[in-house]
């Protein structure tokens, strides 16, 4: 079909669920590039749209309707357009769900307003209240503030502050709308680095400079530097004028990793994860958009910032699962890095202490690189591992800690160290049993028992949120005072320390205590500040942080990550417990780290114990290599799900008859998900399992494209998936 030559027409993909851009007709006058921002008519709708490229001519031109309007910001850079693209394509999402990841930043493309705020003149109103002199006395500071920012600060309402302005007592300044971005000193000499570190940097710099794509593992353990080390490629990048982003897992080490940034730059980087105001998202998408915003720190998503100038990006903790996606489109942060850096021809390193499997073997066939960091850095030493065997030490009745563990505690809390002992379970109770009839409370929407909560006085789902009261009888047989919990999570294993340990001091780090970074940040400072004898948290311990006075760890139950069947869970065990262990001795004072497991001769634990990690490493990716799982083939999720139980069975039923059969390929399922039941929904699992070479997201397009399942059903489909649950 040939375009009428005198209308002009460009292809604008929507961020809506839509596989294809549609074609628009651009009026005389208006000038819309592909990257510009627009906003069209879709339906009765205005909405917003990227300009994708020329109009497809698949559309009849005297037809399409016109583009009503070019944002007068940045367009959206190609290589962000072509990474929307490959993503799409390698998720099997529609274009228009990952271009919505692009632009979640409401208001950062509208025109950019003047902020009013006020500043105490020398008028006073001719009557004065209370409240009123509370503000007067607080803008005496001349600050301009605006009206919400005086009327929370001095607890009045917003009516007083305006008849303070009525009666000319404040008076009207005009503030940009937006804070600027402090100037990075990247010419600024760092910490003196070891000659490994040196080294190490030296390569990074050169990759930098070379201005071509490359892949790089940066090894090194637990506190040797790595940080310092890619410091000096961002330095690097910012000296030649682009800008870096550096991912990190968890929002939590975001404060800390901040400090050491600006000890390093002299300023704070831009942040960007899902915890910044509306405003400040909007600050940084539209300072990253304009090159103002040089180096940004952030979780996954800020992959997908409208960066012009990307020189550098680095995935710190590259073996974190946090950085893999699971709602909405799913896709693995680290891997869409290597994607997003080979797109725009620079280099992305990958730093970790316990790399995972999939990077390793990609250095190992050559895809990627890596520079080795041996040492730690300064004086500190590697801590001892041991392994507690459960059967031969076992705890009292009743009790969860060995009493070699207790022993230890004791000698580190006599001494005036600190001792952590570590259990990735919330509340107290994993389980709780009817004595009577043996019952077990289920969450009622979910495939999960309730975990009790004893601070709370609650069971709780760690599904769905769903929490009730522990009910005094069994809602099952109706026995009283017959409920009993079953094992132990971290309050349980505090309950137990403040019996042994009565005078200690004792701290428990899990999300359920700690609420937001700041509250992080406050318990962290108590442990350095020697304010806490005894540790006790979850994963959130895990990661991070240095505590120089921490010289005993215990792992409460080092099996526990071992028990979900799992294709990674080896290998998650063992970087979660080496990065625990990790925590130990990171200043003069040696580690000693005490593992309570029933299987000490399980591989995990004899690596660990052996601090052979690249023997681990080795047998783990024999054992994987054997059986074609990733990275040796690849697989993919779907799960059919749906709030009617039978339409998923039905539909679950329906894929399985049209299953294409192909070389290479196997289609395990349809199986109950471990989960079979989620927020009430219930849920069946196919796996595909494909040799490494065949293109996956090709057979699933052939099986899934030609499907129209009803509303009520959802297929979501999970390349490369993490979860199996
Ligand atoms: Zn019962
Ligand atoms: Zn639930």
């Amino acid at each position: 079909m040939s375009v009428n030559p005198s209308t002009k027409s460009v292809s604008v993909l929507i961020p809506l669920a839509l596989p294809e851009p549609y074609d628009y007709e651009v009026p005389a006058g208006l000038i819309a590039e592909p990257g510009s921002y627009v906003i069209v008519p879709l339906g009765a709708q205005q909405i917003l749209g990227v300009v994708w490229g020329e109009g497809s001519g698949a559309f009849d031109a005297k037809r399409l309707k016109p583009i009503l309007e070019v944002l007068d910001v940045p367009g959206m850079p190609e290589a962000s357009r072509r990474f929307v693209d490959w993503m799409a394509q390698y998720t099997l999402s529609p274009r228009g769900s990952v271009l919505r990841l692009a632009i979640r930043a409401p208001g950062a493309l509208e025109p950019q307003r003047m902020r009013v705020a006020y500043r105490l003149t020398e008028t006073r109103p001719a009557r004065m209240t209370p409240a009123r002199l509370r503000v007067v006395e607080t803008a005496a500071d001349q600050f301009a503030r605006t009206i919400r920012e005086l009327a929370e600060e001095t607890g009045v309402s917003d009516g007083v502050v305006r008849g303070l302005v009525d009666a000319g007592t404040l008076a009207p300044v005009e503030l940009p709308a937006e804070a600027p971005f402090p100037e990075i000193d990247f010419a600024s000499a760092g910490k003196p680095l070891s000659d490994a570190q040196a080294a190490a940097a030296a390569d990074l710099r050169a990759r930098v400079a070379s201005d071509e794509f490359s892949a790089l593992l940066l090894d090194g353990v637990t506190g040797s530097g790595k940080t310092e080390v890619y410091f000096e490629a961002v330095a690097e990048a910012l000296a030649r004028g682009r800008q870096a982003l550096i991912l990190l897992p968890e929002i939590a080490l975001t404060n800390q990793f901040l400090d050491r940034f600006e000890a390093r730059f002299g300023e704070k980087p831009a942040e960007w994860h899902s915890d910044l105001s509306t405003r400040e998202r909007v600050r940084v998408w539209r300072g990253v958009a304009e090159g103002r915003a040089r180096v940004v720190v952030g979780a996954r998503s800020a992959l997908f910032l409208p960066f012009t100038e990307l020189g550098l990006i680095v995935v710190d903790e590259e073996h974190e699962a946090a950085f893999k996606q699971e709602d909405g489109v799913s896709y693995h942060a680290r891997d869409m890095a290597v994607v997003r850096a080979s797109l725009g021809h620079f280099p992305v390193i990958l730093s970790s202490a316990t790399p995972s499997l999939e990077t390793i073997v990609n250095v190992e066939q050559g895809r990627y690189e890596r520079v080795v960091l041996a040492e730690r850095h300064g004086a500190a030493e590697m801590p001892s591992i041991t392994a507690i065997d459960m059967r031969d030490d076992p705890p009292e009745r009743g009790r969860w800690l060995a009493p070699k563990l207790v022993a230890e505690i004791a000698r580190a809390y006599a001494a005036g160290e600190q001792s952590m002992l570590f259990l990735n379970r919330r509340g107290y109770a994993p389980l709780t049993l009817c004595r009577t009839c043996g019952h077990r409370i289920e969450c009622p929407q979910c495939t999960a028992w309730l975990v009790e909560h004893r601070f709370r006085r609650e069971l709780v789902c760690h599904h769905c949120g769903y929490s009730a009261p522990v009910p005094k009888a069994c809602p099952s047989c109706g026995a009283e005072d017959s409920l009993i919990a079953c094992g132990p999570g971290v309050e349980r294993i505090a309950e137990e320390v403040a019996e042994i340990f009565p005078q200690a001091r004792v701290s428990i780090l899990s999300s359920d205590n700690l609420r937001g970074p700041l509250s992080h940040e406050e318990a962290f400072r108590a442990i350095e500040a020697r304010e806490v004898d005894i540790i006790i948290g979850t994963q959130i311990v895990a990661k991070g942080h240095h505590f120089p006075w921490l010289t005993v760890v215990g792992v409460v139950d080092a099996d526990l990550g071992l028990e979900n069947g799992d294709l990674r869970a080896a290998e998650r065990t063992f970087q979660l417990l080496q990065q625990v262990a990790g925590r130990a001795g990171r200043a003069e004072r040696p580690g000693r780290v005490y593992l309570q497991t029933y299987m000490p001769e399980h591989t995990v634990m004899r690596a660990l114990v052996a601090g052979d990690r690249d023997a681990f490493l080795a047998r783990e990716a024999e054992a994987r290599e054997r059986v074609a799982l990733p990275p040796f083939g690849r697989l993919a999720g779907v799960v059919v799900s749906s709030n009617d139980a039978n339409l998923a069975q039905k539909w679950a039923r329906e894929l399985a008859r049209t299953a294409p059969n192909a070389e290479n390929v196997a289609v395990l399922g349809p199986a109950p998900a471990p989960l079979a039941l989620l927020r009430g929904r219930t849920r069946l699992r196919f796996l595909v399992k494909t040799g490494r070479n065949v293109n996956i997201q090709a057979y699933m397009q052939a099986w899934l494209g030609p499907l129209k399942v009803p509303g009520a059903v959802r297929v979501s489909v999970d390349i490369d998936p993490y979860s199996f649950l």
